[in-house]
């Protein structure tokens, strides 16, 4: 999943950009709000950690516009504005959740999951598809009782494909949910993280569609 850092601290950035990676997201890190207003209106994102404090745009603002135009992008502020009325003043504007500065890395990639989650409309912290179920928390994958555990980029193409069941996703819309700016790809990584994924759960786990793309089949 590709997620928007807005953020203008270059170390507190830093470090998160870092550590988001490390967990499987792909990350475009920007540090004013103009940047990330750009950013809003060139790309799709999975979701968004805003800091309300920045130059440029204050992030209030950003969060408001992003609602104006009914983007239902899922928002975390991560801010050190704690008094009451700021954290009211957020979720009022559209925020999802809000978590405060300093916070634990774990309990920030928790709350981004269960936003992740709560907007996909999904009812528990698993995907389910047929007899395959995904666990967003240890990143396995569960097949009939038995656990097999996949790289962070193995996971994030599987639950890109989990996510909706029968869609089929292109190279590019899959290198998109995989690789933020500035990362290198290679012409045929996706290719290479199918044939790892097949290794371990069998050469039907995703499907070919030819010219199209790939996509896991929808079971009941
Ligand atoms: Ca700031």
């Amino acid at each position: 999943m590709r997620v928007l850092l807005v953020e203008d601290d270059p170390m507190i950035g830093e470090s998160l950009a870092q550590s988001l990676r490390a967990a499987a997201y792909a990350v475009d890190w920007v540090q004013d709000g103009q940047a990330a207003q750009l950013a809003l209106s060139t790309q799709t994102y999975g979701l968004m950690l805003l800091d309300l404090g920045l130059p440029k745009v204050d992030g209030m603002e950003i969060l408001r516009s992003v609602r104006a135009r009914d983007d239902a992008v899922p928002v975390l502020v991560i801010t050190a504005r704690d008094t009451v009325e700021d954290r009211i003043s957020g979720l009022d504007h559209g925020a999802d959740d809000y978590v405060l500065k300093p916070f634990e890395m774990s309990e920030l990639l928790a709350r981004m999951r269960a936003v992740i989650r709560r907007k996909g409309g999904a009812s528990g912290p698993l995907f389910t598809n047929g007899h395959m179920t995904l666990d967003p928390v240890s990143k396995e994958v569960i097949v009939e009782g038995s656990r097999t555990i996949l790289s962070a980029k193995e996971f994030a193409l599987l639950h890109a494909l989990m996510v909706r069941p029968g869609a089929i996703l292109s190279r590019a819309e899959l290198e998109d949910r995989l690789y933020g700016w500035n990362q290198e790809v290679e012409s045929n990584a996706v290719e290479f993280l199918i044939h790892a994924i097949r290794k371990k759960l069998g050469s039907d786990s995703i499907k070919n569609v030819r010219g199209m793309g790939w996509m896991v089949s929808k079971k009941l």
